[in-house]
Formats: C-alpha cells, sequence, structure tokens
C-alpha cells in the first residue's frame, strides 16, 4: 500500500507518520528527515541544502527527486508498504512519483490530508520549536513555510481530488482521535 500523507506545518503529520508506520510496518518516507540527516552528516547534497531548508524554501525538483528514486528503488520490497510525509509537495513532484511508483509496478493507494487551521498549526509549532529545537521553527521561517505550503502543495489537493484519491481527517482533534481515525481508514482499504 503506497499512502501520502498531506497537511500544513503543524497538521501533526509527523506524529501521525510514527504512529502509522510501526502499527502496518510500512517504510516512513519522510524526506524532511532524510534531507536533515544529509544536512547532520554534513553530505555534499546536506551543504548545498542547509541554508534552503533553515529559510523554510522547498530545495530543488532534481535533487528531491533523485533521492526518493533512489530511496524507492531500496526499500521497494522490504514493507508492507509505503508512508510519504512531506513528498510531493508540489505538482511536478506529484507527477515523478506517479512516474517512479509506475517504474516499479506500483500505484499510489490513497492521499490522507490532515486538515487544521493556520491558528492551531502555528500554536504547535511553537510548542515543536521548545521541545525539538528545529532550525526552522522560527516565526519567520514558518510565515514562509506556510506560505510555499499554501502557494505550492495546497494546488495537490485539486490533483488528487480529481484522481478521487483524496481522504480528509480532522486534524484538530486529539493525537489519540486522529490516529485512531487514521487506522480505521487504512484498515477499511486492507479490506476491499
Ligand atoms: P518537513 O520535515 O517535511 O517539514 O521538511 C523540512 C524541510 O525540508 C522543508 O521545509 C524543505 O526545505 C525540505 N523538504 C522536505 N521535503 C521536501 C520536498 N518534497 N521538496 C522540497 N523540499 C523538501
Amino acid at each position: 500500500m503506497i499512502i501520502v500523507l498531506l497537511g500544513p506545518p503543524g497538521s501533526g503529520k509527523g506524529t501521525q507518520a510514527e504512529l502509522i508506520y510501526k502499527k502496518f510496518n510500512f517504510f516512513h518516507f519522510s524526506t524532511g528527515n532524510i534531507l536533515r540527516n544529509e544536512v547532520k552528516e554534513k553530505t555534499k547534497i546536506g551543504q548545498e541544502i542547509e541554508s534552503i531548508i533553515n529559510a523554510g524554501k522547498l530545495i530543488s525538483d532534481k535533487i528531491i527527486i533523485q533521492i526518493v528514486d533512489n530511496k524507492i528503488t531500496e526499500k521497494l520490497g522490504h514493507y508492507k508498504g509505503f508512508l510519504f510525509d512531506g513528498f510531493p509537495r508540489n505538482l511536478d513532484q506529484a507527477q515523478a512519483l506517479d512516474t517512479l511508483l509506475n517504474k516499479g509496478n506500483q500505484t499510489l493507494s490513497t492521499v490522507i490530508q490532515l486538515y487544521v487551521d493556520e491558528k492551531e498549526a502555528v500554536k504547535r509549532i511553537q510548542k515543536r520549536k521548545l521541545e525539538e529545537k528545529r532550525q526552522d521553527d522560527n516565526e519567520d521561517v514558518l510565515k514562509s513555510r506556510l506560505k510555499v505550503y499554501l502557494n505550492e502543495t495546497k494546488p495537490l489537493l485539486d490533483f488528487y481530488q480529481k484522481e478521487n484519491k483524496l481522504n480528509k481527517i480532522n486534524g484538530m482533534q486529539t493525537i489519540n482521535d486522529v490516529n485512531n481515525q487514521i487506522n480505521d481508514f487504512i484498515l477499511s482499504l486492507k479490506n476491499t
């Protein structure tokens, strides 16, 4: 099963992804984690992208699609599915994802949209800033990340709606309630 989790920064994508991938034995495909690791390890790519991540901008499609391509090849067949968290982030990436999955004889099963309003997203990021000390969780960078989400990622909702793949879940419930709803939904897909 191949699932994309979509939602603005602060929607709880990462938190839910952690719970889902463990329960269903999916590979947690977090492009943000992969990129932060490149930065931490000071790889060539890591050095190129550090300032872009810290500014809350998207890194180039060419780099991210190459990374995703390599990881799909490496992980395909080793897990019960993929849970994409943070990819795709724009239409070109969504089209590239379809192509890469086709190459491995796979198709996207569903897209789960976690919706939260802006006030709630800001509140959560401020909390995460204290807990995780992420460089890109300060107020200016958050504004930039929200803007990128609205301009580039939000159009994906229409794209996937037209493909009948979009499923909305209210992300403003408790972590447990959101998780139960997602689990039930994934189980219902498995049984069809
Ligand atoms: P995230 O942890 O998903 O919020 O990602 C953190 C940062 O990594 C983003 O603000 C971007 O700078 C970069 N990033 C993660 N995924 C992508 C992607 N699919 N395309 C471009 N940049 C990305």
